[in-house]
């Protein structure tokens, strides 16, 4: 694991070792870029921004049984039934699911385009469940700057006090998990520098894809 930028800016662009010979740039090997993080913590418009400046990322949209927020675009998850995720659940169409907070969420199988490397945002379980699938997955773990701050931007989002606290101890729960299973991990004290950060990672790992 590798620690921000503000503890230690060279590390967090540094990518794990790879044996010399495995190096090379072969655009048929995508990578898949896991943006996990607790809930409040700015992972949404992060990997907006991501896939807006970077063109060759490709956002898989998952599929949730929760309802749409006032004011939510439709296109920011698929959302749906309990009756139709469990449906695709047994037909084993999901890269990853779980159930968090009494609702469904769940990665589909994903299916980018050649040459197109593949960014899923999801929370911890998901993430721990992609690792487990895909070894090299790499797992950018977002902390916001402080509890308070992540209170703040729940709130801003229209959620209900009691869902406030109620994600606010998820998140308790989730940080010491993602930290442990991270490659990096981001603080998001402002939205252009923490882009700005992982576009760094991203690259550093692109330039050290291993090629099979
Ligand atoms: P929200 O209800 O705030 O949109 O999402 C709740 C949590 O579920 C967030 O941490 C979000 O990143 C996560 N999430 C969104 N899509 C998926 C998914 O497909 N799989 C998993 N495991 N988590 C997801």
């Amino acid at each position: 694991m590798e620690a921000s930028a503000h503890q230690d800016v060279a590390g967090a662009h540094r990518a794990p070792a790879v044996p010399e010979d495995q190096l090379g740039g072969d655009p048929s090997s995508p990578l898949i870029f896991i943006v996990s993080g607790p809930g409040g913590v700015g992972k949404g418009t992060i990997v907006k921004v991501l896939v807006e400046r970077d063109p060759v990322l490709w956002l898989s949209r998952s599929w949730t049984t929760r309802d749409q927020r006032p004011g939510e675009a439709d296109d920011s998850y698929v959302f749906t039934s309990r009756d139709a995720f469990e449906h695709r659940i047994e037909r084993g169409g999901f890269l990853e699911w779980t159930d968090f907070l009494g609702n469904y969420y769940g990665t589909p199988t994903p299916d980018p385009l050649p040459g197109r490397d593949t960014v899923l945002e999801i929370e911890v379980d998901g993430a721990r469940q992609v690792k487990a699938l895909h070894p090299d997955a790499v797992l950018i773990f977002v902390l916001p700057p402080s509890r308070d701050e992540q209170a703040r931007r729940l709130r801003g989002r229209g959620d209900p006090e009691q869902k406030v606290d109620q994600r606010v101890r998820k998140a308790e729960e989730e940080e010491p998990i993602g930290r442990a299973l991270a490659d990096h991990i981001v603080v998001n004290d402002d939205l252009g520098r923490t882009v700005d950060e992982m576009l760094g990672i991203i690259e550093s790992h692109r330039s050290r894809r291993i090629v099979r």
